[in-house]
């Protein structure tokens, strides 16, 4: 099967563990008899540096003629000073914004592998950590309007709206409920509504929407306690769904427990057009250029473009398992290294993965 996907290096240690995500998207072609056509476009601080724009309009073109778009990292101190627009990171809401990417789908799973790097206490660690955190991704209180920081009385003041209408919250808790079919159906939502209207319209029409899903569990969460729970136990946990900025912080919370940033997958979906697939981690510009980069959570992302972004189950599938073997047979980047493996590089570990598929 012929596809076009569209690669966004960015910077930091972006090209670096973009080429080993491609190195296994070929392979995959290779093994399962598909054509891939690969075409590269700029974003973040490089197209910053090449056409002053983090988000070139040929850029969205060129994403937009692809089947999937398949991102590493962009930002670093060298763009730190630049206006808002000009940021880096712009070019990343923007793109999302181009290409109405919703729903942002981030799995925080803890493998056998790598339970040593686990942060919490062996005994809770015990009980599992397989969830799934399905954010919105282009509403709430990063897009509401009015925003801005003003002179009222003498004083400047700061203010940002949250704001949510009741079809943006309809159509993520579809993404969230559907996801939940497909594992352990079970959706928490996560809101304030002790506190924020808006989160009361959330719950409002998540209660709506989970009639349509009688067989998928639901609960109600607010968000402090949450954030509290994912570390007291987040085995009860299997979908969260939830805003924009909630679920920006929990995210992360959930993925940093497994100890291990550079393991961790994610992708973002529209309600048509293609996905958007990417590490979590960011540019990491401490390490770039030097090889020492984790590229798993990279060819993990690779691997949620197969299976979300391409329909390619049984290739995703070789993916992941090529990921696990990797690391049963004792290879490490630094970040996740262990007393008695094998340090490698990051180049090095993309080729362990390469040949086990
Ligand atoms: P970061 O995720 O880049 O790095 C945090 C720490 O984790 C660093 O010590 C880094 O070396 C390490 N790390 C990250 N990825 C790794 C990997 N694959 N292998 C090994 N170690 C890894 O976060 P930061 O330092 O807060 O941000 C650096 C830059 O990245 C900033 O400009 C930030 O805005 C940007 N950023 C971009 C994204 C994105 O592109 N989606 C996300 C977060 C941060």
């Amino acid at each position: 099967m012929q596809k076009t996907i569209c690669l966004l290096p960015g910077d930091g240690i972006g090209p670096e563990i973009l080429a080993q995500g491609v190195a296994v998207l070929k392979a995959v072609a290779q093994k399962f008899g598909h054509d891939f056509l690969f075409e590269e476009a700029l974003i973040g601080g490089a197209a910053v540096d090449a056409v002053d724009d983090p988000l070139p309009a040929a850029t969205v073109e060129a994403c937009r003629r692809a089947d999937a778009v398949f991102l590493a990292a962009v930002g670093g101190p060298r763009w730190d000073g630049l206006a808002p627009e000009k940021r880096p990171e712009k070019g990343l809401l923007r793109i999302r914004k181009e290409l109405g990417l919703f729903a942002n789908l981030r799995p925080a799973l803890l493998l056998p592998e790598l339970a040593g790097a686990c942060l919490l206490r062996a005994d809770v660690a015990a009980r599992g950590l397989d969830l799934i955190v399905v954010r919105e991704l282009t509403g709430d209180v990063y897009f509401g309007e009015p925003r801005g920081v003003e002179m009222r009385n003498g004083l400047r003041v700061g203010y940002n709206t949250m704001i949510y209408n009741e079809e943006e919250v309809r159509r993520i808790a579809r993404v969230a409920f559907e996801t939940a079919r497909q594992r352990r159906k079970k959706v928490c939502s996560v809101e304030k509504s002790n506190v924020l209207e808006c989160s009361r319209l959330w719950k409002e029409v998540v209660l709506e929407v989970h009639k349509d899903y009688a067989d998928v569990e639901l609960s109600h969460m607010y968000v402090d306690n949450a954030a509290m729970q994912l570390v007291r136990d987040p085995s009860q946990f299997d979908v969260i769904l939830t805003g924009n900025i909630f679920g920006d912080i929990l995210s992360d919370e959930a993925s940093v427990i497994t100890g291990s940033l550079g393991m961790l997958p994610s992708a973002s979906m529209g309600a048509s057009g293609p996905g958007l697939f990417e590490p979590i981690h960011g540019s990491a510009p401490d390490i770039a250029g030097q090889d020492k980069a984790n590229p798993l959570a990279t060819i993990l992302s690779a691997a949620m473009l197969l299976r979300l972004g391409l329909h390619m189950g049984p290739e995703a599938d070789a993916v992941e398992n090529a990921v696990r073997q990797t690391l049963r047979d004792g290879y490490r980047t630094g970040d996740i290294m262990e007393p008695g493996k094998t340090l490698l590089g990051c180049a090095a570990m993309g080729q362990k993965v390469v040949e086990r598929l």
